[in-house]
């Protein structure tokens, strides 16, 4: 009720017992029907997905899909992510014949105004986890049960939800192997997928200029200059995208992985990433679809290995549900005191890939060219930029938010501060990632830095890892001119790394005074 002590979502309390039926075809025949919503959110698609199945044993169903960014307010989707929804979108829409709804808004208005127009009696969807998606769920759930709307809501997007694993005493873990060893194996096993269902669309008339392709066209998700021309033709969005790219990593790229998914020029890692974040895909059908290559027992180490990324995703989730303030605070309240420093110019040379070292070059330029970057790249831009030029971790985690098409408040963010060391299960902050070594183990030949920094080509690869250590006739052999050409490295490793252990150090003194 609101201050006038009406119902704002429904104000005309006879309507709670009221059900509306509609006509619809199905299958040539007419049948009688009520009208379900099933809203549509990080789930876009229509094999496994608990919500859609259940809205279909009840009635034809209305699909909805709203961009609120004005809940999201800062963790609004970023300038990649929404190329990547532009075309998951169009596919969904496709797959549901033209009939998805698309609205752009507060979600807890413009779900109410909806289902009062179009006379909905239930309304389905799947949870998400991010804090400000919990908050407006629990408020648009509470307010349409007041109203006499039945909603009901599943468990889409993971194997295991946060409150559904804990310690013997009730606590979360901590650790990221006793939670999944000991947490998630020992808990009830990931459901089977899902079929997907028989479609029994409404008909909406009333709502016509909302429907379908023009309305995806009309939420504007493609920027108005042309950078994003790479992220389109390096992704093939949609459901069906995502399950061929399952079904070529489990066929090419997992016998290996164990090893492979450490050497960003390898075809060893799924790069599912997106797919899993806009819920093209459930984990539940990776999960068990890769699990039927166990009949293959070369693979088992590396299936073993790529199942614990996946339990990783689920860790996150698992973090950020537990402690909300995840994106915004390190976990380890010491790291509070951190003398970060504030370096726009650094900042600046990271973010364009101008650092002077190769491997974080490439990584920063792969980011920005194609919406991803390889998982071992990301821990050396990471640890660069927070380590080396003692930039504060927010600094990348806004830079990836942006840039990411696979950006997820709960994986960024927490894999931002483990790479800062000031996480959960963080990685200690001694450990600084060399970009030159880590060049040279993971990138021996140098043929993903050639394809992300193509002015090195010519760079013998003794040398490509650290130009600037290439003898003055070598790079003039290569027509590179340092500072004109390639960027001379924009800190000294040495020197940084020591710098950064040093303001550690003093952390904890500080820590301590602070009490
Ligand atoms: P694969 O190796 O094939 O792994 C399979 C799946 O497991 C991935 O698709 C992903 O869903 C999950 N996964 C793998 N590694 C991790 C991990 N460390 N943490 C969480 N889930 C994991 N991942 C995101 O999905 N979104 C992000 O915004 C994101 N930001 C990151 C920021 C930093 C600084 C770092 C170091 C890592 C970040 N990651 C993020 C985690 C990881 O880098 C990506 O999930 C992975 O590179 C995606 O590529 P893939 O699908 O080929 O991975």
């Amino acid at each position: 009720m609101n201050a006038h002590g009406t119902n704002p979502i429904n104000p005309r309390p006879s309507i709670r017992r009221i059900t509306f039926y509609i006509i619809v075809q199905c299958e040539g025949a007419f049948i009688i029907s009520t009208v379900n919503i099933i809203w549509f959110r990080q789930d876009l698609r229509l094999h496994d997905n608990p919500a859609l199945v259940a809205a279909l044993q009840t009635g034809c169903i209305l699909p909805v899909y709203i961009l609120d960014d004005e809940n999201a307010e800062q963790w609004a989707m970023g300038g990649a992510s929404r190329v990547f929804l532009h075309e998951s979108l169009h596919r969904l829409n496709e797959s549901l014949e033209q009939k998805l709804l698309v609205l752009k808004g507060d979600a807890s208005k413009l779900l109410p105004k909806l289902i009062r127009e179009t006379q909905a009696a239930r309304i389905y969807w799947n949870r998400c986890y991010e804090p400000w998606r919990i908050a407006r769920d629990k408020k648009i759930k509470s307010e349409l049960k007041e109203a006499g709307i039945e909603v009901e809501t599943f468990n889409g997007s993971l194997l295991w939800e946060p409150w559904s694993v804990c310690k013997q005493d009730g606590s979360p873990y901590q650790v990221f192997t006793p939670y999944y060893r000991k947490g998630c194996l020992q808990a009830e096993p990931p459901r089977l997928p899902l079929a997907k269902p028989d479609l029994i669309l409404a008909s909406t008339s009333s709502h016509k200029q909302f429907q379908g392709a023009d309305a995806i066209d009309a939420l504007e998700l493609l920027p108005s200059i042309n950078w994003h021309s790479e992220i389109r033709s390096t992704w093939k969005m949609g459901e069906a995208a995502a399950s061929e790219r399952l079904d070529e990593f489990l066929q090419q790229g997992l016998e290996d992985y164990k090893e492979g998914r450490n050497f960003p020029a390898r075809q060893n890692v799924s790069r599912l990433s997106p797919h899993l974040h806009f819920g093209e895909i459930s984990p539940n059908t990776v999960w068990h679809r890769a699990k039927t290559m166990l009949s293959e027992a070369s693979v088992e180490s590396d299936l073993d290995c790529f199942l614990s990324e996946i339990a990783w995703r689920e860790f996150s989730y698992y973090l950020l549900y537990h402690k909300p303030q995840l994106p915004h605070e390190p976990i380890q309240a010491k790291f509070q005191y951190f003398p970060w420093e504030q370096s726009p110019a650094l900042l600046k040379a990271w973010q364009q890939g101008k650092t002077g070292y190769p491997l974080v070059d490439a990584g920063m330029r792969e980011l920005w060219r194609t919406g991803y970057m390889h998982n071992r790249v990301r821990m050396v831009v990471g640890s660069f930029l927070v380590k080396n030029l003692l930039i504060h971790w927010r600094e990348g985690e806004q830079w990836f938010w942006d840039c990411l098409i696979d950006a997820d408040l709960a994986s960024n963010s927490a894999s931002w501060q483990w790479i800062a060391g000031c996480g959960a299960d963080a990685a200690p902050y001694f450990r600084v990632f060399n970009p030159v070594t880590q060049s040279k183990k993971f990138d021996a030949d140098g043929e993903y830095i050639k394809r992300f920094v193509p002015e090195l080509k010519q760079l013998p690869a003794k040398y490509l890892h650290a130009p600037s250590e290439a003898p003055a006739h070598i790079l003039q052999e290569a027509g590179i001119v340092l500072g004109k050409d390639y960027p001379m490295p924009i800190v000294d490793l040495k020197p940084s790394r020591e710098r950064a252990l040093a303001a550690f150090k003093s952390l904890s003194a500080d820590s301590l005074l602070q009490g």
